[in-house]
C-alpha cells in the first residue's frame, strides 16, 4: 500500500553505537540488537507488566498494561521504521524502553509524584527517570552500573517526546541538546500516540465508559471508517464492526505518518544524520489534515475517558497512596530499604523517595500503603 519511499533511507549511525564503557563487538549481534536484548531483560522492563496504562486491573485483565502498550508501540514502530528505510533495531529498542520510567498508576501517578517533588523544588520527568534506570538502577554487570546502552538509545530515551535545554539540564550536555534526534527517536512519540489513541478507544468501549454513538458524532477519524464498515458488515456484531473501523483508523494514522515524514525528508533534501539533526524542525510528523483529526480524537479521549467520573475513584486512590507514602518516607528515610536509604546523603531524600516509588508496580505500592496505614492505627 505504501511503496518504499525513495530518498528516505537514512544514514549510518556512526557514533551512535558508542557505549560509555567500550565493549568488544559481539560475533553475531549488532549494537542496537544487543540494546534491545538488554532492555527486554531488565527488571524495570518486567515491572511494566504490573503498571497501569489507563485502567487498573480492577476493570479487566484484558485491558492494556504498560507492558502490552509498550509491545504495541514496538510493533507499530518497527513497521514505520521498515517502510521508511530506518534502523529497525534502534527503533524497536527505543519503543521498548520508551515508558520504562513511568511510575505506578499511569499519568495520575506521574502527576502525583511530580506535585510531591515540586514542594522541594524538584520535578518528576519520566524520560529523565528512564535514563536514571538504564544508567544507574539496573545492576546486571560486574564491571559497571547500568546497562551500558549505546549513545543512540540513551539519546532517544531522553529526546523521543520533547527537547531539553542545555541551560536547564547541564547534566545532559553530551546528548546534542541543540539538535534534533535521529528519525528513529522522532518516530516514537507519534507511534506512541497512534498506539494509545486506538487502544484507549478499544478499552474505553469495552469498559462501557465510551459510547459508540457519541464517539461517532465526536471523532471524525473514527466515524469515517465506522460508517462504511457498518454498511459492509450489516449483520456483524457491533464490536466486530467497531474493530474493523478501529484497525482502519490505526492504519490511516500509520500510513499518514510514513507518507508525511517521507515528504518532509524529501522536501528538506535530507540524506545524512547530520542534516536531520540540523533541520529547522523535527521531520517525523503527521500531515496537517491528519494532525487536526488526531487532536480531535485525543481531546475527545481526554474529555470522555481520561477524566471520566468512572475513573475518578482510581485517580483519587493513586493520588492518596503516592502522596502519603512520599511524605512519610521523606520525613523518615530510615523507613526506606537500606540500598535506597544509603543514597539519601548524595541525592537528598525527596529524589531518592521519588526514585523508589517510581520503580514500583501498582500492586507493590498498594501493599506498602496497606502496611503503612495498618502500622499507623
Ligand atoms: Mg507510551
Amino acid at each position: 500500500m505504501h511503496p518504499l519511499p525513495s530518498g528516505c533511507a537514512v544514514p549510518d549511525h556512526g557514533d551512535l553505537t558508542k557505549r560509555e564503557h567500550p565493549e568488544p563487538p559481539h560475533p553475531y549481534r549488532l549494537p542496537f540488537d544487543r540494546d534491545r536484548g538488554r532492555i527486554i531483560h531488565a527488571r524495570a522492563f518486567r515491572r511494566l507488566a504490573g503498571k497501569t496504562q489507563v485502567f487498573t486491573h480492577r476493570y479487566s485483565d484484558h485491558f492494556r498494561s504498560r507492558l502490552t502498550h509498550t509491545m504495541e508501540v514496538a510493533q507499530i514502530a518497527r513497521t514505520v521504521a521498515a517502510a521508511l528505510g530506518l534502523n529497525e533495531s534502534l527503533t524497536e529498542s527505543l519503543a521498548l524502553v520508551h515508558d520504562i520510567g513511568h511510575p505506578p498508576f499511569g499519568h495520575t501517578g506521574e502527576k502525583a509524584l511530580d506535585r510531591a517533588l515540586r514542594r522541594y523544588g524538584l520535578r518528576f520527568d519520566h524520560n529523565l527517570h528512564a535514563l536514571r534506570i538504564v544508567e544507574h538502577f539496573e545492576t546486571r554487570y560486574a564491571e559497571f552500573r547500568g546497562l551500558n546502552l549505546t549513545l543512540g538509545v540513551r539519546e532517544g530515551i531522553i529526546k523521543h517526546s520533547r527537547d531539553y535545554s542545555a541551560a536547564e539540564h547541564p547534566e545532559l550536555a553530551g546528548y546534542f541538546l541543540d539538535q534534533r534526534p535521529p528519525l528513529e527517536a522522532q518516530l516514537i512519540d507519534m507511534v506512541d500516540e497512534i498506539a494509545y489513541l486506538t487502544a484507549d478507544f478499544d478499552d474505553g468501549f469495552e469498559a462501557g465508559i465510551l459510547s459508540l454513538n457519541d464517539a461517532r458524532a465526536g471523532v471524525r477519524l473514527f466515524e469515517q471508517f465506522y460508517s462504511p464498515m457498518q454498511e459492509k458488515y450489516p449483520g456483524a456484531r457491533e464490536k466486530l464492526v467497531f474493530n474493523e473501523a478501529l484497525k482502519r483508523m490505526l492504519n490511516a494514522l500509520v500510513g499518514d505518518l510514513i507518507e508525511e515524514t517521507c515528504r518532509r525528508v524529501d522536501a528538506a533534501h535530507v540524506s545524512t544524520l547530520e542534516a536531520i539533526r540540523n533541520a529547522a524542525e523535527r521531520l517525523a510528523a503527521f500531515s496537517p489534515a491528519m494532525e487536526e483529526l488526531r487532536l480531535e480524537a485525543k481531546n475527545y479521549l481526554y474529555a470522555r475517558l481520561y477524566h471520566a467520573p468512572e475513573l475518578e475513584h482510581d485517580h483519587q486512590e493513586a493520588e492518596r497512596v503516592i502522596t502519603t507514602l512520599f511524605h512519610a518516607w521523606v520525613e523518615d528515610p530510615a523507613l526506606l530499604p537500606p540500598g535506597h536509604a544509603a543514597e539519601v546523603v548524595a541525592e537528598g531524600a525527596p529524589r531518592v523517595v521519588a526514585d523508589y516509588i517510581a520503580g514500583m508496580t501498582d500492586s507493590y505500592i498498594l501493599s506498602r500503603y496497606a502496611e503503612f496505614t495498618s502500622g499507623r492505627d
